[in-house]
C-alpha cells in the first residue's frame, strides 16, 4: 500500500466509496464525478501506477482486473447496450491518479470515442 494513494487509501477503508463489486484482488467502486449514466472504476488492489506497468508486473492481476470489468458490466446491466472501458494512462490521457484503473463506462449513448475528433 501507497499512504499518498487516494485508491491505495479506498481499499484500505481510509476513504468511502460506494463498492459495486469486490474480489481477493479487485475492488470496482462508483466514480465520484460520473461522466456517463454508469461510471465504474474498476482497480487492482495492489499498487500499480498504470496499465503498463500493471501488465508488465503481474499479467495475472491484469487479466483479473479485465474479468472484474466484465463482472460490472454484467452487474451494471451494460452488456445488452453496450459500453466502454479505458485507461487514461500518462500525460495526453489527462491521467489524475497513478493507481491503474479502468473507467466502465455506459448506460446511455457515449458519443464519439474522443472529444477532439
Ligand atoms: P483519471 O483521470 O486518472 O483516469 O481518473 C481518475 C478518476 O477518479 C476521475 O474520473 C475522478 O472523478 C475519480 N476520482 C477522483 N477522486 C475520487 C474519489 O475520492 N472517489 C472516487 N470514487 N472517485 C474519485
Ligand atoms: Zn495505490
Amino acid at each position: 500500500m501507497d499512504n499518498n494513494c487516494l485508491f491505495c487509501r479506498i481499499v484500505a477503508g481510509e476513504i468511502p466509496a460506494t463498492v459495486v463489486h469486490e474480489t481477493d484482488t479487485t475492488l470496482a467502486f462508483r466514480d465520484i464525478d460520473p461522466k456517463a449514466a454508469v461510471h465504474v472504476l474498476v482497480i487492482p488492489k495492489a499498487h500499480h501506477a498504470d496499465v503498463v506497468a500493471l501488465a508488465q508486473d503481474d499479467p495475472a492481476g491484469s487479466a483479473a482486473l479485465l474479468a472484474a470489468c466484465a463482472a460490472v458490466a454484467e452487474g451494471e446491466g451494460l452488456r445488452a447496450d453496450g459500453f466502454r472501458v479505458l485507461f487514461n494512462t500518462g500525460g495526453y490521457a489527462g491521467q489524475e491518479v497513478f493507481h491503474v484503473h479502468a473507467h466502465v463506462l455506459g448506460g446511455e449513448p457515449l458519443g464519439p470515442m474522443l472529444a477532439i475528433r
